[in-house]
């Protein structure tokens, strides 16, 4: 079970408002639900049957109780405090839901497996007439999360197994809103015969990291089982209640693994927007202190964070310190800078880009941080000075 040090944070919480900012756009809604769940629940939902194994449970007071290993039981049970028309449809609940689940020992690596971890969950509830347009939106999330990151990914659909339940009219229905959106999106995509869930058909998603591996991180699952099991219901334009159709979609997938992934797709050098360190201040002397600070504070109040290196060593021993610690942007101030008011910046590519007014690199890089860029601005306006020259 991972701990996340104050680091890991700033970047986890990147994350999360990067998520919840496309999710709100795409009009999702949030909710949260109880860690600590009855058996009698996890009875109805077939985690008792099927998953106990993975689950941590425990008797309180003669009663007994489970972690949740999946969001999808407590979202059921929120749908179910409202009674819902066809009107409200596609209804879209997200829950950034803490799951734990046991796993051999032998099993775990990193943060890439573990035993507690964090899910994008989101349950989508529809018609069957919307399945299409609803996979499309889903997929466009995929699109934009991952291209934020520069992860190239590839789809795979997954059909009927053997053992499934539902009736052959349902699994017709949901294979083909699958894969009519898939063939709208337009990307290839690959077909796993025989390997969808037994409830459903599902499209997984798959991205390569820096190394060349392959992970599964989103998927996206219809499900025509949870909603008969917990009775969900809407009612249409013809005054009829019906089951709606329901998907499990996850983006990130787990966000731990997600994390994991981007500290080796990126090799820690993380872009800006997502750098736990943005800016270093280095002083030549103690008497350029008063400014460093100053320049400190004007940095901080753009938003973005900035530290000022206080080791008295040598300003090549703070650098150098600075390149291991992948900060992407270094200030050195010496006397012209405190005289000039401006800072000398390197960037961590260690590129001297010389004194700069500490408005025009503030500008550039709160535009760098606030348009999540996967590239240094200060790298293209360099490019572009060198394209001008020749
Ligand atoms: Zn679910």
């Amino acid at each position: 079970m991972p701990f996340i040090q104050p680091k890991g944070m700033i970047i986890w919480n990147r994350l999360i408002e990067f998520w919840r900012e496309i999710h709100t756009k795409a009009d999702y809604v949030e909710i949260k639900t109880p860690q600590l769940m009855s058996q009698q629940l996890w009875e109805t939902s077939g985690h008792w049957t099927h998953y106990r194994e993975n689950m941590y449970s425990f008797e309180i007071e003669e009663r007994h109780f489970a972690i949740k290993p999946m969001n999808c039981p407590g979202c059921m049970l929120y749908y179910k405090t409202l009674s819902h028309s066809y009107r409200e449809l596609p209804l879209r609940i997200a829950e950034l839901g803490h799951v734990h689940r046991h796993e051999a020992s032998g099993a775990l690596s990193g943060l890439f497996r573990v035993r507690s971890f964090h899910q994008d969950d989101a349950h989508l509830f529809m018609r069957p007439a919307d399945i299409r347009q609803e996979i499309l939106q889903v997929l466009g999330l995929v699109e934009k999360t991952y291209s934020t990151f520069g992860l190239p990914y590839r789809l795979e659909l997954s059909t009927r197994p053997k053992e499934s339940i539902g009736s052959d009219n349902d699994w017709e229905v949901a294979t083909q809103g699958l894969k009519e959106a898939l063939d709208d999106w337009g990307q290839p995509y690959r077909i796993n015969e025989g390997d969808g869930a037994f409830y459903g058909p599902k499209i997984d998603i798959h991205i390569r990291d820096a190394l060349g591996r392959s992970w599964q991180c989103g998927t996206i699952q219809l499900d025509m089982a949870l909603p008969e099991k917990f009775e969900l219901e809407y009612m249409d334009s013809d005054g009829q209640l019906k089951r709606p159709v329901m998907v499990h979609r996850a983006i990130f997938g787990s966000v731990e693994r997600f994390f994991g992934i981007l500290i080796e797709h990126f090799v820690g050098k993380f872009p800006l927007w997502i750098s736990p360190l943005q800016v270093r201040v280095l002083t030549v002397a103690d008497r350029h202190e008063e400014y460093a600070q100053k320049v400190c504070q004007e940095i901080r109040k753009a938003g973005l964070t900035c530290d000022v290196d206080h080791s008295g060593e040598s300003v090549s021993k703070k650098v150098r310190s600075a390149q291991l610690m992948q900060i992407n942007y270094m200030l050195t101030i010496g006397d012209k800078e405190a005289e000039n008011k401006t800072v000398a910046l390197r960037t961590r590519d260690n590129v001297v880009h010389g004194e700069v007014q500490l408005s025009h690199l503030i500008d550039l890089l709160t535009r760098e941080n606030k348009d999540r860029s996967l590239v240094s601005y200060f790298a293209k306006e360099g490019q572009h000075e060198h394209n001008c020259c020749q």
